[in-house]
C-alpha cells in the first residue's frame, strides 16, 4: 500500500513533464492517487486537512500531553520513550569546550617543542587490508619506527581497524611526504604526541587522504604516557 505522501512525490514529477504529456497520464494518474487515498485507512484518512484530531485519535502518546500533537500518520508504536515527551521543548544547550587550552582564546601560542613524537595510523577494511600490508611491510624495511600490532576491530579511539606506527620527531619531514607518495589510497591519520592525547587526536591531526571519525573525546585531556619506543631493523634505503 503506498504511503500518501508518495502521492505528492508521483504530483511532483507529473507536473514536470511537458503539458502534452501530462495530459496524457493525468487521468490515470488521478485515478491511482484517489484510490491510494481510498485504501488508506486510519484515523488520518477520516481528517480532512486543517482539522484537528481528538488526542484520543493518536496512538502511543498519552492524551492530556501538551505535547501530542497531531501525526502524519498513526504510530504503531505502544511503548513509553524513556526521554518522556518533551525533549522536543528543551533549550538548546552549549556544549563545553574540550580543547584544551582554549576553552576561551589563548593569549599565547603553544609552543611546539611540547610535541615529543608522532603516530601515523593506518586504516583500512576488508577490501584494501592487502594494501595496508604491503604499506606495513614498506615501512617497516625502510623506518626507524615503534610499528603496533594489527588491529582487526576498532581500537581507542580508532573505529575501523587500523595498525599504527610511532616515529621521532626527526624522521617527519621525510614520512610525510614519504606517506603522500605511498599511501596506495588508504586513509592515514598522523597525530603528534604532546601531553593531551584526545586534544592530540582530535585537533592536531594531519590526514593523508579523506578523513574519518576519531572518537576520542573520552580520552585524558592530560596524558603524558605515551612513548615511541623503535622495534623494526630497516634493511632497505629509502628510495630518492
Ligand atoms: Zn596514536
Amino acid at each position: 500500500m503506498p504511503h500518501p505522501s508518495d502521492t505528492a512525490s508521483d504530483q511532483d514529477w507529473a507536473d514536470s513533464l511537458s503539458p502534452d504529456r501530462r495530459s496524457l497520464i493525468t487521468g490515470s494518474l488521478i485515478g491511482a492517487s484517489a484510490l491510494a487515498s481510498a485504501a488508506w485507512s486510519g484515523p488520518a484518512s477520516a481528517a480532512t486537512a486543517g482539522e484537528v484530531l481528538t488526542p484520543a485519535a493518536t496512538v502511543g502518546i498519552p492524551s492530556g500531553q501538551p505535547g501530542a500533537a497531531l501525526p502524519l500518520r498513526p504510530s504503531t508504536f505502544s511503548g513509553k520513550s524513556e526521554w518522556g515527551y518533551h525533549t522536543a521543548a528543551q533549550p538548546t544547550p552549549r556544549p563545553v569546550s574540550v580543547r584544551t587550552g582554549e576553552e576561551q582564546l589563548p593569549t599565547h601560542p603553544r609552543p611546539y617543542t611540547d610535541i615529543k613524537s608522532y603516530h601515523a595510523h593506518i586504516y583500512f577494511d576488508e577490501d584494501s587490508h592487502h594494501k595496508a600490508s604491503l604499506l606495513r611491510r614498506w615501512v617497516a624495511e625502510r623506518f626507524d619506527v615503534e610499528l603496533g600490532d594489527w588491529n582487526l576491530t576498532p581500537r581507542g579511539p580508532h573505529v575501523t581497524p587500523s595498525f599504527y606506527f610511532g616515529f621521532q620527531n626527526e624522521l617527519l619531514p621525510v614520512v610525510i611526504p614519504w606517506l603522500q607518495l605511498n599511501s596506495l589510497g588508504l586513509t592515514i591519520l598522523i597525530h603528534p604526541n604532546s601531553d593531551n592525547a584526545r586534544s592530540d587526536h582530535l585537533y592536531y591531526a594531519l590526514w593523508v587522504n579523506r578523513s574519518q571519525p576519531v572518537n576520542a573525546y573520552s580520552m585524558k585531556a592530560v596524558d603524558d604516557s605515551i612513548e615511541v619506543f623503535t622495534n623494526t631493523q630497516p634493511t632497505v634505503r629509502i628510495e630518492t
